[in-house]
């Protein structure tokens, strides 16, 4: 078990925050929550301490990891070029869930880019993640808090259960507000690019640079390599997924794929779908292991999905049903999340 070091989310006690900077400062791995999901965080700027985060996690060398600054001086500082729209979008969305793609400085080391000529920065807006950057006075290279391909620890437990004594310290301040990753946007080429869909919305970022636009929500070979965060086979949870038919149809979907034995986990957020499930669990036309009931806005269901996805896992279900999620642009990241989910 790793040392869990309880620190408030909203006044983050000074002395602790000294506590888990020491543990950086001294090469060590700290795991710390952002307003995202919680961080596996290392010195960004040096080689040794930021391998050892490829090492627990088991993360293949070449996918690069975000540099996690205090704001944009300090942002500036390790990119090469800090365009318009760079600054632009950092003004607007800084602190907060957007990491912003530029060119590398050529002190970055090519450990954290993944061999790549850029480097993706942010500044999280979560108070105990600002006051750790601060006290260690460095970037903090901090890729989600899991194990490889696995779900995005969205609470401290989630960060014990996967990465156990592969981090020397894991700091704990509740659960994260987003539940989802960053958007990753990428301003180094002319026209920005979203690589990533994430807790900033499409419609927010064109809000302020018209011209965004969205990649593909799964690629493989070019444009995974692109943003190797688009790779399938992110975000899986151990139990086997299916997305179903939303609403109406959902509990019809339930009854096709629930075998007479197996043990079947559903996840709902529409009143429509809860109702039916409900209904069918009170005729006994249905068993299930678990039911898990989201809410129906996707800032209500974003906080809660990693988490029910760990559930299911420890309720060590046959398969997971999950209903589909709407499709308008506020559930793009959410609909992404479940696609990989559900990949196999
Ligand atoms: P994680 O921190 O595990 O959520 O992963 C960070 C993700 O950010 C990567 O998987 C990429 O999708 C994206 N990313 C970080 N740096 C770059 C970069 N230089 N170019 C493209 N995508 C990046
Ligand atoms: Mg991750």
């Amino acid at each position: 078990m790793p040392r869990v070091l309880h620190i408030s989310a909203t006044n983050p006690e000074p002395e602790r925050i000294a506590e888990a900077a020491a543990v950086l400062t001294a090469g060590g791995l700290v795991a710390f929550p952002t307003e995202t999901v919680y961080g596996l965080g290392a010195r960004g700027l040096r080689s040794a301490d930021v391998l050892r985060i490829f090492e627990a996690k088991g993360r293949p060398h070449g996918h690069p990891l975000i540099l996690h600054v205090e704001n944009e001086a300090m942002a500036k500082g390790h990119a090469s070029v800090w365009s318009e729209t760079a600054a632009t979008l950092a003004r607007a969305f800084w602190p907060g869930p957007l990491t912003l793609v530029v060119e590398r400085a050529a002190h970055v080391p090519l450990e954290v880019t993944g061999g790549l000529g850029t480097v993706g920065l942010r500044a999280p807006r979560h108070p105990v993640a600002m006051a750790l950057i601060r006290a260690v006075g460095e970037p903090l290279a901090a890729p989600s808090a899991n194990a490889h391909t696995h779900v995005s620890p969205t609470t401290a437990a989630h960060v014990v259960r996967s990465l156990g004594d592969r981090v020397d310290l894991v700091i704990d301040a509740g659960p994260c507000a987003h539940g989802i990753e960053s958007t990753v946007i990428d301003v180094a080429r002319e026209l920005p690019r979203v690589l990533r869909a994430g807790a900033t919305s499409l419609d927010a970022l064109r809000h302020v640079v018209p011209g965004v636009s969205y990649g593909a929500m799964t690629v493989s070979g070019d444009g995974a390599r692109a943003s190797p965060g688009l790779a399938s086979k992110h975000y899986a949870p151990h139990t086997r997924v299916t997305v179903g038919p939303r609403e109406a149809g959902f509990i019809e979907c339930i009854r096709v794929v629930a075998g007479p034995s197996a043990r079947i986990g559903v996840i709902a957020w529409s009143d429509e779908a809860k109702r039916a499930v409900d209904a069918a669990l009170k005729a006994k036309a249905l068993t299930l292991a678990t039911f898990a009931r989201l809410p129906n806005t996707a800032e209500g269901y974003g906080p809660e999905i990693f988490a029910a996805l760990h559930d299911a896992d420890d309720a060590k279900l046959d398969v997971l049903i999950v209903e589909d999620v709407p499709s308008d642009p506020a559930w793009w990241a959410i609909q992404d999340r479940l696609r990989r989910a559900a990949e196999t």
